[in-house]
């Protein structure tokens, strides 16, 4: 078995996926390190760098991220993993140091965790950042700070380009720490850049969805796919009219590659993600009809589903033509496709969970279970 599994390699073998070894560029091998390498999109980044035969080293403390998502590639020789915080001053001084670029993706994320914890929010966003740059400014080592759709805020005016003004809401509004905390990373990236000539460049992620991607922080897709697989009421938040585009995790880690290698790309900030949009309550029929669940489709007020006088943006459209000139990047995967991805994964969790609970079930307990 290749490096991630088999229903993610089948999937990779069905679809039009583009192998990250096509991404190389040049002879020598990277040594990067990635924090939040644990996390969804971090997992992923490491594999496709280690497809690509380079030296891969994660810092992750688990928060969001979990042992399982590098289970398939913590055994390998040239994957290196510490369970630790990107504020341990020590650790990080040796890992930058070791390393040619570093990606920063450790971060708080997913609109739930951050409105149920904001001070966390905001203090493991900004601390972190500063760590991470005060570490590569030392050799002036190459840093992509992963940011988010979400600094352009409450704009209404869509696509979204990288110079567009951002919207932030009222400070009382758990949501726009989240944003605020991640502009400001992007401040401070710039700033050593221009100040300190540390090559720095950043990567605003649109909704990004895959395997691996859990539902525990309010994420739409892995929680609808969840609901409809177990047959639970699809919970839509407010009426279904709000719109999102996804974009499949192997486009994302693709383009992040592909940005970290380019000198053009110093100093400069790229939206990443598919311009094919959806609304919410679209994609909860498509994914209603994808699994052939019967759950039903159920709305729920923003106040129930988040916080009092919780806001929501009503459109999220990326303008890719900045990284489309820099890359040639286009998303390739679509909607369908990437629910499937998702679909493939969860149904093979929930069979992997259902056999271990079986497996652990006392002789008296099996022999009823198959009785039914
Ligand atoms: N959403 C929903 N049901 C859920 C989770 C999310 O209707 O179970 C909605 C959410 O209110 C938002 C959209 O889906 O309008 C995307 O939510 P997500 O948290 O995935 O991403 P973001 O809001 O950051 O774009």
């Amino acid at each position: 078995m290749g490096l991630i599994g088999q229903n993610y390699e089948s999937y990779k073998s069905r679809k039009s996926y583009k192998s990250y070894k096509s991404y190389r560029r040049g002879k020598n091998k990277m040594k990067v390190l990635i924090t939040g390498g644990a996390g969804f999109i971090g997992s992923h980044l490491a594999e496709g760098h280690l497809e690509r035969g380079d030296e891969v080293y994660i810092i992750d403390d688990l928060s969001t991220g979990s042992m399982e998502n590098i289970g398939r590639i913590k055994g390998l020789s040239n994957f290196h993993y510490y369970l630790d915080s990107v504020t341990n001053h020590h650790l990080m001084a040796e890992l930058v140091d070791l390393c040619d670029a570093v990606y920063h993706l450790a971060a708080a994320v997913g609109v739930r965790l951050i409105v149920e914890s904001p001070v966390k929010t905001i203090e493991t966003n900004i601390r972190g950042t500063e760590v991470v740059l005060h570490h590569a400014a030392k050799k002036r080592k190459r840093v992509l700070i992963a940011s988010t759709s979400e600094v352009y805020g409450k704009r209404d005016q869509v696509p979204f380009g990288e110079n567009d003004d951002l919207v932030m809401g009222a400070t009382d509004k758990g949501r726009w720490s989240y944003a605020c905390s991640k502009a400001i990373d992007e401040f401070l990236a710039i700033a050593y850049w221009k100040e300190k000539k540390v090559p720095t460049v950043i990567a605003r992620l649109f909704n990004t969805v895959g395997p691996r991607q859990t539902g525990r922080y309010g994420m739409v897709i892995p929680n609808f796919v969840r609901q409809a697989l177990r047959g639970e009421d699809i919970t839509v938040y407010g009426d279904g009219s709000q719109s999102r585009c996804f974009a499949h995790v192997t486009d994302v880690v693709g383009a992040l590659i592909r940005l970290i290698e380019s000198q053009k790309a110093v100093g400069e900030v790229y939206n990443i993600g598919n311009d094919r949009e959806v609304t919410i309550l679209e994609l909860a029929e498509k994914v209603k009809s994808l699994t052939g669940s019967d759950s039903r489709i159920v709305f729920t007020p923003y106040d129930q589903a988040y916080e009092e006088g919780f806001e929501d943006m009503l459109r999220r459209v990326p303008d890719l033509s900045k990284i489309h000139k820099l890359i040639a990047y286009q998303p390739t995967v679509d909607l369908d496709e990437i629910l499937e991805s998702v679909i493939d994964y969860q149904r093979s969790e929930l069979a992997a969970s259902h056999a271990a609970a079986c497996a652990s079930e006392t002789p008296a307990i099996k022999a009823a279970i198959s009785l039914r």
